[in-house]
């Protein structure tokens, strides 16, 4: 190991030991070295990944505007006077660099500073634009192993990588607002395809229960033959529920629907499994271009690019030709 590798195991060890004390400064020190994916990262998840996989991951999704943070925060309330422990990842890929917490988000861990069983992260992508479910479920899992057994992943825009990160939830929640157009917005995104739960929030305006009614009509309507953008079996029919998330109204139910779902074929295999494939694509991708900026083969790398850019080659057998290289190199 070299020098720098000890040190970085050295303080994984340190901020996990913290961490799974119940130290939430450590542990928000272990998420943001997941974020920026370093070495720490990697020391501290190669011994937390062990321990995480018992909570129950809900994804959030919707488009702006339809009460997503409001939502979330009548979730915890809720999950809170129930004595249960949440864990809240607000995923935001339009903001490259936040540098911290959103507005929206820093209200909220203002109301829940005092309580150490409400973490809330805020996590911008950071140019991962193809990493940012890996990152995500990455820290789902430290939140996890640390003893979140609720954690809710909220997905900040309307994006396909914010559905793709939703949906890789065990269980995904799609939100609604009543009436926002002719058309039911949600579609539009493909997000229903997604969907476990489908929420109208807004109870409290005219249209809520039209609205839920127009949505139960289509799903019915629709066969549900697995499409979408990731296979998770549809056992069920998604559920309509109707909340109003500025009073709390329908969020117990709300939690009890997705409570029910945990550990269901829904919440367990495949979305575990796309969630696994997420972050292993993302660690081998990150090793390639690992070796590939080795001093042996960084000029290599640096000439077939050059040559893909002027066409002088195609970028398949480029492709190939890393591959060779890399395993050259290794041997
Ligand atoms: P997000 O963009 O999906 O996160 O939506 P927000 O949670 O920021 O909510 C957007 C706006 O809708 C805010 O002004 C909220 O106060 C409001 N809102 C959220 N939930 C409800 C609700 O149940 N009823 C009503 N009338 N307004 C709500």
């Amino acid at each position: 190991m070299t020098e720098a590798a000890q040190a970085a195991a050295a303080r994984a060890s340190e901020l996990c030991d913290a961490a799974l004390a119940g130290d939430r400064l450590a542990l928000a020190r272990l998420l943001t070295a997941v974020e920026n994916r370093t070495p720490v990262a990697e020391s501290a998840l190669r011994r937390l990944y062990p321990l995480a996989g018992g909570a129950h991951l809900v994804g959030i999704t919707g488009p702006p505007g339809s009460g997503k943070s409001t939502l979330v925060s009548a979730l915890i309330a809720t999950a809170r006077a129930a004595g249960r422990a949440v864990g809240v990842i607000a995923v935001d890929p339009s903001s490259p660099i936040t540098g911290g917490a959103l507005l929206g988000d820093r209200v909220r861990m203002q109301a829940y500073a005092a309580d150490s069983d409400v973490f809330i992260r805020s996590m911008a992508s950071r140019g991962h634009a193809g990493g940012l479910a890996s990152t995500s479920a990455a820290a789902a899992a430290v939140l996890d192993a640390a003893g979140f057994d609720l954690i809710l992943l909220e997905t900040v825009g309307t994006g396909q990588s914010e559905v793709e990160v939703a949906a890789s939830a065990d269980t995904t929640v799609v939100l609604e607002a009543p009436e926002m157009g002719d058309e039911v917005q949600a579609i539009k995104a493909g997000l229903l395809e997604v969907a476990d739960i489908v929420v109208v929030n807004k109870g409290d305006r005219p249209g809520a229960q039209r609205t839920a009614a127009q949505l139960r009509a289509m799903l019915t309507a629709s066969a549900r033959v697995g499409q979408g953008i990731v296979d998770k079996p549809r056992p069920k029919q998604p559920q309509v529920l109707v909340t109003t998330a500025l009073s709390g109204d329908g969020v117990p139910e709300l939690l009890a629907a997705i409570d029910g779902l945990r550990g269901t074929a829904t919440a367990s295999t495949a979305a575990r499994a796309t969630r696994a494939e997420a972050q292993v694509w993302a660690i081998l991708a990150d090793r390639l271009r690992a070796e590939l900026s080795k001093p042996g083969l960084r000029a290599a790398a640096a000439a077939t690019l050059a040559q893909v850019a002027a066409h002088e080659l195609d970028p398949f057998t480029a492709a190939d030709r890393l591959l060779e290289e890399i395993a050259r190199a290794r041997n």
